[in-house]
């Protein structure tokens, strides 16, 4: 028996012995104790979380089976993981289904649940950590829900083009405001312990020490249920849900068009339709999560949450690297080496200009509130997170990032000082974004412990890493790098060391076609919205400026020098802007007038039919490149690194997954087309010709 689940089965001072047999051996264990409680614990076996699959709720049903035989005073259900409650539906095991088994094991499912709502004594879900997706509709399934402080409930379905399919439309908005439970599932946003307990959805909020007393309240009835459905009462009338729901649909219409994402507008219609007949709902929510399975934006949102698992995947070894040392402060070097000490890792940082010491300690505190840390977690992170002028960390550090100034010359110094410090073993990586290693390579003092790990801005935001090895890095030390990006919560591919790596080269040639329409006159926000009709999280006109149009130009003018072919002429309006000082958002003004916060996208201006792929295909061409080059290793990692570094748009399942949709051949032909329409920058790479 795992020493976690003693401790629980111990807390509720059962007699192990005797008990032990009375557990079973499966993913569900059950017990009753001296107070004649009842437990049910969760422990899936062969897995460090808990995932709710058919085999789970069948032998949740059995134990059911025995506890209205003999129903305790009270049953309580916990997980006997470390991790948290349960992670969600064993995603596997619903990808491929057709709509009709889905349906049947939903219906079956829903029946199981319900079977725990129906029980004769009180029911509490004992929450730790995330209890997500199908396990928190388990806990929604029981009358009360304590979480242990540090605790998180979300339905996060809508992320894989779902909505909640265990009873969670039907029962969250029953518990709580019936619009933060819309909310709630519109954004899968999770809602962290203190926003539970106002929200409604946990009834009590306490420290693991105090369990037994708030269970004793809850089975003596000492807590308070009044409130709950109060709010649900305005919501009974179809003709004041039918309001709400027009405002919701038009809320979700600004982020997620119903073309692309029909899931949400699904969970809207359900509500409206069906928000007081809790069984209808139960019936309409089955058949419409069941039709969702099989759309072709579940289907890639999917692949996309594959990909990733994939990516973590390629990390798994174990992470040997405790203690980092970053070189340089400014917008990236701050960011790593708070990100880093966030997630457990001892840091200093050496930074000529000490004002920049300072914005790295103000920025951590920043992650840390982002990532909801309490006191004493952003205390802890900024007790690893050391300023170092003199750099004496390096000489302990097993790994050091370079993030200084985007020059060779500086970066030659830089390495030359570092050489004669650093211990023996340790790995040196650069975070440069467009100089090649291979150039680098003379000063560093291993070759072989010599590698790239290119991080993106903002480092918290976007979760990719490109793990770079040139001629000479050795396979050790990718092995290690991509443990430490697993170690510290971002997601490595590994890359060749080429121009631009993989997500720069593919990305150049999108910004720049789009700076070159510019030129030849065509509005910034008809080209953005074209992309942003398309999927991508924000124009590329934007986004050009948000990077900055000084790195836009100098990434385009290193891509264009060093690839056999270049990408295109560099746009003058470009040149202009950068000439003038107009860098973007950085100065206030670029291609737009950032001075009151983030343009907003105009939604009148009419799209021209040659411009979406004029914007696309030259980087999914740049894709193809890549691959037949051996800059990545597979499609898989290529659709993986454009979605999580650059947002391209998920529900397509990834750029070449795009491509193989709309045929390799098309693709082809219609580069050839805007070859002969605008110039040679077009010209189909081999690639495709070969796998078509
Ligand atoms: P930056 O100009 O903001 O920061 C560079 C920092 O290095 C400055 O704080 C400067 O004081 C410091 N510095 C100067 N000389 C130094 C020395 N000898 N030793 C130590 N520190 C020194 O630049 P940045 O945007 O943070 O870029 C840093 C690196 O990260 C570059 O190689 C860049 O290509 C790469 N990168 C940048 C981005 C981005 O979006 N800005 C994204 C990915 C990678």
């Amino acid at each position: 028996m795992d020493t976690r689940l003693k401790d629980y089965l111990n807390a509720a001072t059962l007699e192990l012995g005797g008990a032990a047999d009375a557990l079973g051996d499966g993913h569900w264990r059950y017990a009753v104790d001296d107070d004649q409680i009842g437990w049910l614990v969760l422990n899936c076996t062969d897995a460090s979380v808990n995932t709710i699959s058919d085999k789970v709720l069948r032998e949740l049903d059995a134990h059911l089976g025995q506890i209205e035989a003999e129903p305790p005073r009270a049953l309580i259900l916990r997980s006997a993981k470390p991790a948290g409650f349960a992670a969600g539906a064993d995603i596997h095991g619903l990808a491929d289904m057709d709509a009709d088994t889905a349906e049947q094991l939903l219906t079956d499912a829903h029946a199981v649940l319900n079977r725990l709502q129906g029980l004769s004594c009180p029911t509490i879900a004992v929450v730790h950590g995330a209890a997500l997706g199908a396990g928190f509709e388990i806990a929604l399934a029981c009358g009360y829900r304590i979480a242990i402080d540090g605790a998180s409930f979300g339905l996060p379905e809508v992320q894989l083009g779902l909505h909640p399919g265990l009873g969670g439309t039907m029962r969250l908005p029953q518990l709580i405001d019936p619009l933060q439970a819309m909310q709630m599932m519109l954004t899968g946003k999770t809602a962290h312990t203190s926003r539970a307990k106002d929200l409604g959805i946990a009834d009590l909020v306490v420290e693991e020490r105090h369990l037994r007393a708030a269970i004793h309240a809850v089975v003596k009835g000492e807590v308070d249920q009044q409130a709950r459905g109060l709010m649900g009462k305005a919501f009974g009338l179809s003709a004041a849900r039918s309001l709400a729901a027009e405002k919701m649909r038009r809320e979700v219409q600004k982020k997620a068009p119903k073309d692309h994402y029909p899931a949400p507008y699904a969970l809207i219609d359900i509500w409206a339709e069906h928000g007081d007949a809790p069984r209808a709902m139960q019936k309409a929510e089955i058949a419409s999560f069941a039709r969702l399975l099989q759309s072709e934006t579940s289907k890639n949102l999917i692949r996309a949450f594959k990909l990733r698992q994939k990516l973590k995947q390629g990390g798994k070894a174990h992470c040997d690297i405790a203690r980092v040392h970053v070189v340089g402060a400014g917008v990236m070097g701050a960011e790593i080496a708070a990100w880093v000490a966030m997630q457990g890792k001892q840091v200093s940082v050496t930074d000529p200009d000490e004002g920049a010491l300072g914005r790295m300690i103000r920025r951590a505190t920043e992650i840390c509130k982002d990532a909801h840390k309490d006191g004493l977690a952003t205390r802890d992170t900024l007790d690893r997170l050391m300023p170092d002028p003199k750099g004496y960390g390096v000489r302990n550090a097993d790994l050091v990032i370079e993030a200084g100034p985007e020059n060779p010359e500086v970066k030659a110094t830089i390495f030359a000082d570092l050489g004669r410090q650093m211990k023996t073993g340790a790995i040196l990586a650069t975070n440069t974004s467009s100089l090649q290693l291979e150039g680098l390579t003379a000063h560093v003092p291993a070759k072989t412990r010599f590698a790239g790990l290119h991080f993106f801005n903002p480092v918290s935001k976007v979760p990719l890493v490109e793990v770079v090895s040139h001629g000479s890095t050795s396979a050790a030390t990718r092995t290690r790098l991509m443990a430490f990006c697993n170690a510290i919560n971002r997601l490595p591919v590994a890359v060749a060391d080429a121009p631009g790596f993989l997500v720069n080269r593919a990305l150049m040639p999108y910004l720049l076609e789009a700076l070159l329409m510019l030129d030849e006159g065509i509005p910034k926000e008809r080209i953005d919205k074209a992309a942003l009709e398309f999927g991508m999280p924000m124009g590329p006109v934007t986004l050009a400026d948000q990077v900055g149009l000084d790195i836009c130009l100098d990434v385009a003018e290193s891509l264009n020098q060093s690839l056999d072919t270049p990408i295109a002429d560099i746009p003058s309006l470009l040149r202009e802007k950068v000439e003038a000082g107009n860098l973007g958002r950085k100065t206030g003004r670029g291609f737009y007038d950032w001075t009151d916060g983030t343009p907003a996208p105009s939604s009148s201006v009419a799209i021209p039919a040659d411009l979406t792929d004029r914007l696309i295909l030259p980087m999914l061409n740049a894709c193809a490149e890549c691959l037949r080059k051996g800059v990545v290793g597979s499609v898989e990692d290529l659709d993986a690194a454009m979605i999580f570094a650059t947002g391209f748009a998920p529900f397509r399942g990834g750029p070449m997954h795009y491509a193989a949709a709309r045929g390799f051949g098309t693709v082809r032909a219609r580069l050839a087309e805007l070859e002969a329409a605008h110039g040679a920058r077009f010209a189909p790479d081999p690639y495709w010709a070969e796998h078509a």
